[in-house]
């Protein structure tokens, strides 16, 4: 995959953004990034050693002081005019997002949206990082908290969201103080740089936001730099657990969101084509591409073959095609060895037994024959130890379960060992009630079948669908970019007595 430096000099070369300012590296590896839909190599983007990583990390260290100091007003109004600059590039940045990644523009727009509404709910930091003050907790003695930066920290992103998952991070980070290091996938890098240049246009100072590229290289140069104090990351679950791993073992904050496979449960009282139409943009929008897709449907009771039958109806009508064309619903996936990794697991469900109904193999897109393209899937009759059901295929290929009763329906979900999101259809107010009571998934939808928290709550799953306490944005997301200091203080008078020789017990 990875030519040399001198391969390809007519293709425009991704640069890093360090201390305010593009920057070309001289290094040895580069990898290349496709357009997904024509299947043509567009740019080519610099695989990063230890020495980019520090240059980026003593960047960051210079601007630290500066920044942590500035009030958080400032911070807030640099939000602030970072936030109008995305809804003004929004469509450039959604364009930027469709070229390297293959979604739709439009899906590409709404996932720009959501987030910048994290950096708009940054905006709020003043409030945020209030802390609490109690007094006279002794005699003349009060006591307060406050929040301050952790430090330099960094941000390592999948390619299924190249601006969105990015914002989850950088804005929270920055509002509250810290500077920030993104490694952005290498599969879709070009809108991190984008983000640097209108943090910059907002006023940002140079040196507290930068961009690095690359691989494993990369990251495992982020992971052992004495210089980072926590560590975002959001990808995969073998990875999020290397980097969990990691980043204890060097002494960072960490929180890593990794894989998922989302069920959606229809109780028999489902309402049939509302939650068929529900599941369709869920399984099948941006190419199952999505750590929030469901990829796997539990039918209860009686309604399995009602539900299968209006699926299908549906799923047959998905127009593929490049994501930048109008009409489309579906664009192609993220590469070749990727489209044939999502093919080989279709062949793995044909040959394990369960009953292809929508096949997704074999789509022809005329004028595109060198896109990544695979049609929409669906399975019925599959079983659990099935390896379509048991790994995330992170592509466009849908799973029908049968259970006979609800608490059976509860176990499946229960017994994965993701827990990134869920939702259940259903009239009955109860049974949604017990099944969000009962799942252990952190992101549950009653009728809604893509339950992404708003940017002012917290974005994360349970198990193995992420590694650590602290889920992304929200409050949680301040929890993590900020450290508690309590201070307890007294201004002694004539009539104070002195702090004694033992522990003192204040009240
Ligand atoms: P990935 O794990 O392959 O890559 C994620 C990041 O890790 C990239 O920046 C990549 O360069 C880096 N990386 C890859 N291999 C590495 C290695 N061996 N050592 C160190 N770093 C490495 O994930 P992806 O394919 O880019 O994204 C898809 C995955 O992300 C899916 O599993 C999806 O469920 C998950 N995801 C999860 C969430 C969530 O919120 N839980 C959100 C989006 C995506």
């Amino acid at each position: 995959m990875n030519k040399p430096a001198d391969a390809r000099v007519s293709v425009e070369k991704i640069p890093l953004w360090i201390d305010g300012k593009h920057l070309t590296p001289n290094v040895a590896r580069w990898g290349e990034v496709t357009n997904p839909a024509t299947g043509a190599i567009i740019r080519r983007v610099p695989f990063c050693a230890a020495g980019e990583i520090d240059a980026a990390v003593r960047a960051a260290q210079n601007a630290l002081p500066g920044w942590a100091a500035t009030s958080p007003l400032r911070r807030s109004r640099v939000m602030q005019k970072f936030m109008e600059l995305m809804q003004r590039n929004q469509q450039a940045l959604a364009r930027l997002v469709t070229e390297e990644n293959g979604k739709t523009l439009t899906d590409a727009v709404g996932s720009v949206q959501r987030g910048l509404e994290v950096a708009e709910f940054a905006c709020g930091i003043p409030q945020l990082l209030k802390g609490e003050y109690s007094e006279n907790v002794g005699p003349a003695v009060d006591s307060f908290s406050i929040r301050q930066p952790v430090g330099v920290c960094a941000g390592i992103t999948p390619f299924n969201f190249p601006v969105m998952v990015p914002m989850w991070m950088a804005p929270m980070a920055i509002a509250c103080g810290n500077t920030f290091i993104l490694k952005p996938s290498e599969k879709d890098p070009s809108p991190s740089v984008m983000i640097a240049e209108l943090l910059k246009e907002a006023g940002l100072p140079d040196g507290v936001f930068n961009v690095v590229q690359g691989d494993k290289e990369s990251v495992d140069a982020i992971l052992s730099h004495p210089g980072i104090s926590a560590v975002s990351f959001v990808g995969s679950t073998p990875i999020a657990k290397y980097i969990y791993e990691q980043s204890a073992r060097h002494g960072k904050r960490v929180q890593a969101l990794g894989g998922a496979k989302n069920h959606a449960v229809v109780l028999p009282d489902a309402e049939l084509d509302f939650t068929a139409d529900a599941i369709i943009g869920a399984a099948y929008g941006a190419a199952g591409e999505r750590c929030m897709a469901i990829s796997a449907v539990v039918a209860v009771g009686g309604i399995g073959d009602a539900i299968v039958g209006k699926i299908k109806e549906r799923a047959q009508k998905i127009m593929v095609g490049p994501g930048d064309k109008e009409g489309i619903d579906m664009g192609p996936l993220v590469t070749a060895a990727h489209r044939d990794k999502v093919a080989s697991y279709i062949d793995a469900g044909v040959k394990e037994g369960a009953r292809l109904v929508v096949d997704g193999r074999n789509v022809n897109i005329p004028g595109y024959e060198r896109g990544f393209y695979l049609g929409t899937t669906l399975f019925d009759r599959v079983k659990p130890e099935m390896s379509i059901y048991r790994d995330e295929i992170f592509g466009p290929v849908l799973s029908v379960l049968r259970a006979d009763t609800v608490d059976e329906a509860i176990k499946v979900v229960n017994a994965n060992p993701y827990g990134n999101g869920t939702a259940v259809f259903t009239n009955s107010g109860g049974a949604a009630r017990r099944f969000y009571e009962e799942v252990n998934v952190g992101m549950v939808g009653v009728n809604v079948p893509i339950p992404v928290p708003m940017a002012f709550f917290s974005f994360g799953g349970w198990k193995s669908s992420l590694f650590g306490d602290l889920h992304v944005h929200g409050a949680e997301g301040v929890r993590f970019y900020t450290r508690t200091k309590q201070v307890t203080a007294r201004w002694p008078r004539q009539d104070t007595p002195a702090p004694g020789f033992n522990i003192p017990t204040l009240g």
